[in-house]
């Protein structure tokens, strides 16, 4: 009995034109080797060929390429199993099926761990045999289309960033030129309506007047360009310290009391005294309110009523539990609910009288937004149209020194990058081990320059996390290149000495990189860690 159960064979329909699936059937009996032989290439349409043994199989594997290999389990020699692993190193793609006929299902599963597609039990059925090859072929048909598209998604990804980048850039360049003159004009056009150049009459202070009103509204069009390009390319730098927010909110208030006080507004605030200090960058905070509350004053009729609030707020957050939350509450004209969703994207205006006649353009909130997220904070609003708005931001408490949230910004940043790009992120970190204590910011200074020379990409990140006293570097690597990154790394920190030291550092390099080897920010940095412990 040659193991075969022959029932009624349905000819295999071919649509269209299809390449033709290699397939290499390896089995000790010939009787086997010759049915399947025949019925894989008359039937299925395969081009077939055969081997008796696992060394045959594997000679052939070397010279040439098989879609599939079908392989018996029990056979003299190296088995089937083995064999299973052998053609793996050779050839990872090669799909493989084995045939197991000794009532045991053990090895059939031992098979599937050992990367096996498929298997097939004896007695064996032609009709099955086809039509699971032909669903193994399939499978690997679209999945390595999907990967093509992936591929060709992600290049497009990398140009569009690219592009991206370059009008960051653009934008930012034309800003800060067009900043200069903009003030020599401002000068001159302030020096005229002093009347220090001679005295002017009331048609031309009213026209000086005007100029002046749009030069302002000109720079404030390009500090806000400038701002949003320096937060998109992520070059916006931050200082932060610990903050009293209450003495910021103060602050804003008063700076803005004037706008206020000419709609007859009235700004109320409800501050616990116990409030926590948060960590954040006090110009960039005060930025945010400005923007919130100059908005609130901005689309609330005369005799409105604003509310400050600000009160401790929990998050599940990943990086920050701990959070306070200051909300911006109006009794204005209200948004539209059409508009909610997209009311912090750069440009977007409500449209309509209301909202038109005050100008603006469009790209405070979306600033506002970008501010908020550089301190790992999280912005919404709740509004309805002709009742009020309320915006409402968070910020991390302060836990003082043990925080460097600018690396933690730049990390899941890059990381939702990755994510989203479907793209690798290593990060590597580099440091002396604890014992060797003579590392201060001048050698951290020194190593960063030296660790700079070693990264070939403009958009690779280098970071001095100063507290813990390593350098951070954040590569769009997959493992090979990292592993090379490594090699050059290590390499230049051989040979660096710092200038007071008369020997070289030992200095260690830690990496982890994304997808292959950690899945989440908390597990890269774990692991980057670890291997820099060694
Ligand atoms: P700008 O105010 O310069 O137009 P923003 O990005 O700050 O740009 O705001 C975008 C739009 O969101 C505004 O044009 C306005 O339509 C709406 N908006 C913002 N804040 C409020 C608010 N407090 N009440 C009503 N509408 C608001």
């Amino acid at each position: 009995m040659n193991g075969f159960r022959v029932e009624k064979i349905l000819p295999v329909k071919k649509k269209g034109k299809i390449m033709k699936n290699k397939v290499l059937v390896v089995d000790d009996e010939k009787e086997i080797r010759d049915v399947l032989s025949k019925a894989l290439t008359r039937i299925a349409g395969f081009y077939v060929d055969v081997a008796e043994n696992a060394d045959e199989a594997l000679r052939k594997i070397e010279k040439e390429k098989f879609d599939l290999v079908l392989t018996d389990l029990k056979m003299p020699g190296m088995d089937g199993l083995q064999l299973l692993s052998e053609i793996s190193k050779l050839d990872p793609d090669a799909l493989t099926v084995m045939m197991t006929g000794h009532g045991t299902i053990d090895s059939a599963l031992e098979a599937m761990k050992r990367g096996a597609s498929d298997y097939l039990m004896k007695p064996l059925n032609l009709e099955e045999i086809i039509v699971r090859l032909q669903k193994v072929l399939d499978e690997r048909r679209r999945f390595v289309r999907l990967r093509d598209f992936a591929t060709q998604l992600e290049k497009a990804n990398q140009e569009l960033r690219r592009l991206d980048a370059m009008k960051s850039e653009f934008v930012s360049v034309a800003s800060h030129e067009l900043r200069t003159p903009l003030a020599a004009i401002k000068n001159a056009v302030q020096l005229l309506l002093s009347g220090r150049t001679g005295v002017i009459n009331e048609t031309q202070t009213k026209f000086l007047t005007m100029a002046e009103r749009n030069i302002n509204r000109l720079t404030n069009i390009l500090n806000n360009l400038l701002s949003l390009s320096r937060i998109e390319s992520g070059k916006m730098e931050m200082d932060f310290k610990e903050l009293n927010l209450k003495e910021v909110i103060e602050f804003v208030i008063n700076s803005l009391k004037l706008d206020a006080d000419n709609k007859s507004i009235q700004i109320k605030r409800d501050i616990s005294d116990s409030i926590p200090k948060v960590y954040g960058d006090s110009e960039k905070v005060e930025q945010i309110l400005t923007n919130l509350i100059g908005n609130a004053i901005k689309f609330t009729p005369e005799g409105g009523k604003i509310l400050i609030t600000a009160k401790p707020f929990q998050t599940e957050g990943e990086i920050y539990k701990e959070m306070v939350s200051i909300s911006i509450q109006d009794n204005g004209i209200g948004i539209p609910q059409e508009h909610l969703s997209q009311i912090f994207e750069k440009f977007h205006q409500v449209e309509g009288s209301l909202h038109r006649s005050t100008g603006g353009t469009g790209l405070g909130l979306a600033i506002t937004k970008g501010l908020v997220e550089a301190h790992q904070g999280k912005i919404w609003v709740e509004s309805e149209l002709g009742k009020g708005s309320t915006f409402t931001f968070t910020l991390p408490i302060s836990e003082g020194e043990r925080r460097e949230p600018s690396f933690r910004t730049i990390l899941d940043r890059e990381f939702k990058r990755a994510q989203e790009g479907f793209s690798h992120l290593t990060l590597f970190l580099i440091g002396v081990p604890n014992h060797e204590g003579r590392v201060d910011d001048t050698v951290l200074d020194q190593l960063e320059k030296t660790i700079k020379k070693c990264l070939c990409r403009k958009a690779d990140i280098l970071f001095k996390h100063k507290k813990e006293r390593f350098i951070a570097a954040l590569c769009e690597t997959d493992l090979k290149g990292a592993q090379i990154i490594q090699e050059r790394i290590e390499e230049e920190v051989k040979k660096f000495v710092p200038i007071g030291l008369d020997k070289a550092l030992t200095i260690r390099v830690g990496r982890a990189t994304y997808p292959d080897e950690a899945l989440s920010k908390r597990e890269l940095f774990g692991k980057a860690k670890e291997n820099l412990r060694g």
